[in-house]
């Protein structure tokens, strides 16, 4: 089965790995600083916090920027079911902007129609917003970021998929248009460290406050405490925190890592354009990128075009897994969970989303995919498709 994404892992990685477990840390030692220190290079940015998942940095994300009980925060309904559960563990509400038809990211013109109808009918505005970059493609940060200002919400870049990604002069990840961005280094993702993440931003505010709720709201910052140090071993534990702290092992690869996430940018995106010219002439539509940025290429997702096929889509996907391609569907609707059903969401509520999801399939896409597999997933696509 080619997978729909697979982790590059190679013998500098795993010696990285390895020396730190002969090392006197695994946790807590220099490679945390030197592993965030490659973020903030890279993503020319003032601050990283590096944390055991995307999820935990959404969360500590959303601390940080104040969201609490009482509080609204808007996201895309195609999105990991972590872009909206980082607002419930703060206690506030979620809700959904739906989905633009062309970048399936969420649509600017429904933002600001939401927006425009919120104010009017006195209603509550979103104190965060968490676009979603889907596939690594960026949002129009520049529009949101206008529309934050005209509306006075905070923003957080869900950039899960968009690691190595620009939007138009700046790396993702350099919060020019935002106040907080993460990362999620899971296997499937662009670059790697089994499990783990990063929150980046330029607001040194934001960043102490991140680092305190990665660590049990424990500071060792006399500065930061009610009274002097009672000795050279104190601490003080001035908010309710959590361990969610990468481990330093899972820093060494994400540092080994680093070093090569452009050639897996270049080869992501080649494999795409290799896609793009030869599944045209298919009944399926192939992703549309804007000329303004340089996507990340995380997934390759293929629409199909149904009223023109003869099968429907569950058959398509389970011929293209008979036939050996590890196909998937990214994502379910949020607001059709069971979870968030039971919040008072239904189905309608976000069309394009919902319509999305009955065509949707992610090709398989990753670094070291060779031709053979690359035309092979052309030719059982084209063989499951057109032949009948
Ligand atoms: C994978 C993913 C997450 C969660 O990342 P973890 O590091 O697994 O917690 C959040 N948002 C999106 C869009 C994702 O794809």
């Amino acid at each position: 089965m080619i997978p729909y994404g697979r982790q590059d892992l190679n013998q500098d990685d795993i010696d990285a790995v390895i020396k730190v477990l002969e090392s006197d840390y695994l946790t807590q030692g220099p490679k945390i600083p030197e592993f965030e220190r490659s973020i903030i290079d890279y993503c020319d940015v003032e601050f990283a916090v590096a944390v055991n998942s995307s999820t935990s940095a959404l969360h500590i994300a959303c601390l940080a920027l104040g969201v609490s009980k009482g509080d609204l925060v808007w996201t895309s309904p195609i999105s990991f079911v972590a872009s909206a559960n980082c607002a419930l563990y703060c206690d506030a509400s979620i809700d959904f902007v739906d989905i633009d038809p062309v970048t399936y990211n969420l649509s600017i013109e429904k933002l600001e129609y939401k927006l425009i109808k919120a104010r009017a009918d006195n209603q509550q505005l979103p104190k965060v917003l968490i676009p979603v970059h889907l596939s690594g493609q960026s949002c129009d940060m520049e529009r949101i970021y206008t529309l934050s200002k005209e509306y006075g919400f905070s923003i957080i870049e869900d950039a899960a998929h968009a690691i190595g990604g620009y939007y138009k002069d700046k790396p993702v990840g350099s919060c020019k248009y935002s106040d907080i961005t993460v990362f999620s280094f899971h296997p499937v993702k662009i670059i790697t460290t089994a499990e783990g993440g990063v929150a980046t931003t330029n607001n040194l505010e934001l960043d102490k406050k991140m680092r305190l709720y990665r660590s049990h709201g424990v500071t060792r910052e006399p500065s930061e405490m009610t009274k002097e140090p009672d000795g050279p071993w104190y601490y003080q534990q001035i908010v309710l925190g959590y361990n969610y702290r990468m481990s330093d092992i899972q820093a060494a690869l994400g540092i080994s890592q680093m070093k090569r996430l452009d050639s897996f940018i270049v080869k992501r995106n080649e494999i795409a354009a290799h896609y793009d010219k030869f599944l045209t002439n298919m009944p399926l539509i192939t992703p549309v990128q804007k000329v303004n940025l340089l996507s990340s290429r995380h997934l390759y997702i293929i629409r199909l075009d149904l009223p023109n096929l003869i099968k429907t889509r569950n058959e398509i996907f389970q011929e293209l897994r008979n036939e050996g391609l590890g196909v998937n569907v990214h994502y379910i609707p949020i607001h059709l969970q069971p979870f968030f059903k039971q919040i008072g969401f239904k189905l309608g509520d976000f069309p394009e989303a919902e319509s999305y999801y009955e065509d949707a399939i992610s090709i398989p896409l990753f670094p070291q995919m060779t031709h053979h597999e690359v035309n092979k997933v052309v030719d059982v696509l084209e063989h499951v498709l057109i032949a009948n």
